[in-house]
């Protein structure tokens, strides 16, 4: 049993001012940080709270019934993030992912989807839009999230065996009822469905090949994550990680698999597709994504920004602390104003946390600094 360390203080309070440059930074989609990476992808957090307590992510120990999550009014409201959303897109972003928490619990989501689902990149292309969630309201949701213009979804399921995968959600929460959601989403016409699987050495790796046998040929994209160090509460230990080489070693020595490009610049997943008899892939069997974070540290081209349940925009998954957006948008500042705050801030950005683990004194890997995913948005 590993220790858990708990925070001292609330990392949430602790933010940096989003500065209004003196000098103004136009939005021409050119943005780059000190590393010279752009900002694409934008991820947020439409809530801090969630029905499931993974241990690797809200340990029922800290997020039990006392734990003090944001109140209602502290929330960007959904016109706050469509503003912001909007903004960020100005500055070249052109995915967005809904997370948190649980997204699917934030009331009526499908009414900001679609709010985001008529902005357009700087191209004049539609954004992409994607949510990721646990899978339980997904049965219920699926059709108002499609008709709300809602294109992709990644869902969350680290195993089949439904006794691991209880425990590891710890609220008891079936498999099949997940399963029953990725089928719904397939139902009302999704095209693009992605499985997540957090492999956590001991506990579910035993669950990748039947993971992999189940989801093969079905359409279903199945990417295996590398159990991470995020937050300061999982009590994260490096034994726990099986390296995403082992992962594919196991697959291929029965589903025999052939490396495929990524699809594009900061993509996080290495896809491997199910190779034919001809040994080319098989596009009917379709891939798996493999997500290296700890091992093979892609920092080089992240072009990432997190906004927070609370409007803080982050710089990395690690970060120990955000900006303070919200300040901005309820100050009534201007949009060129909120631009140039972003500009800056982005300009300043050297983050690259994953690559400099290797090179940390081991104990500072579960570091009481850290904020939590769930916050800030996975
Ligand atoms: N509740 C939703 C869900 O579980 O899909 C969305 C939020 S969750 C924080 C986003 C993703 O982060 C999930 O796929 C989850 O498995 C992953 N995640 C959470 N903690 C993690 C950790 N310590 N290491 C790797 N992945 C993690
Ligand atoms: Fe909830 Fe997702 Fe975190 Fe699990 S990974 S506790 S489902 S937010
Ligand atoms: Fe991006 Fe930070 Fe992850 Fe590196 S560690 S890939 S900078 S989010």
């Amino acid at each position: 049993m590993s220790e858990r360390v708990i925070p001292l203080f609330d990392q949430r309070l602790a933010a940096f001012k989003a500065d209004i440059p003196a000098q103004k930074i136009a939005a021409n989609g050119l943005l780059a940080d000190t590393l010279g990476r752009p900002l694409r992808d934008l991820r947020i957090s439409v809530t801090d709270r969630c029905n499931f307590r993974c241990a690797y992510c809200m340990p029922k120990e800290v997020f039990d019934k006392d734990y003090a999550y944001l109140p209602q009014n502290a929330l960007l409201s959904f016109e706050e993030i469509a503003l912001a959303a909007r903004l960020f897109v100005a500055h070249g972003v052109r995915k967005l992912r809904l997370t948190g928490g649980e997204p699917l619990l934030r009331k009526n989501i499908e009414v900001l989807i679609n709010m985001l689902a008529v902005i357009e990149t700087r191209d004049g292309e539609p954004l992409d839009i994607t949510l990721t969630t646990n899978g339980s309201l997904l049965h219920k949701k699926a059709q108002l999230l499609k008709d709300a213009g809602l294109k992709r979804l990644t869902v969350s399921l680290d195993g089949l065996d439904d006794a691991v995968f209880k425990k590891m959600n710890d609220v008891g929460y079936p498999v099949a009822d997940v399963l029953a959601g990725i089928e719904a989403a397939q139902a009302v016409g999704f095209q693009s469905i992605k499985v997540n699987m957090v492999v956590q050495r001991g506990t579910n790796d035993a669950q990748i090949l039947p993971m992999a046998r189940h989801f093969k040929g079905t359409g279903v994209t199945l990417r295996f994550i590398e159990y991470m160090d995020v937050g300061a509460t999982n009590g994260w230990r490096m034994d726990e990680v099986l390296p995403s080489r082992e992962v594919m070693q196991l697959i291929h020595a029965e589903l025999p698999l052939i490396q495929l490009d990524t699809s594009a610049p900061g993509e996080t997943a290495e896809r491997w597709g199910y190779a034919g008899a001809d040994g080319k892939h098989d596009k009917a069997q379709g891939e798996i994504g493999l997500i290296s974070s700890v091992t093979q540290a892609f920092c080089g081209d992240c072009n990432r920004a997190r906004l927070s349940t609370d409007g803080k925009l982050y710089l990395c998954l690690f970060a120990t602390q955000g900006h303070d957006l919200r300040s901005l948008i309820r100050g009534g500042a201007s949009d060129d104003d909120i631009l140039s705050a972003i500009g800056h801030i982005w300009q300043k950005r050297d983050d690259r946390y994953s690559q400099l683990r290797s090179e940390m004194p081991a104990d500072t890997s579960t570091g009481a600094r850290k904020v939590e995913m769930s916050y800030i948005g996975g």
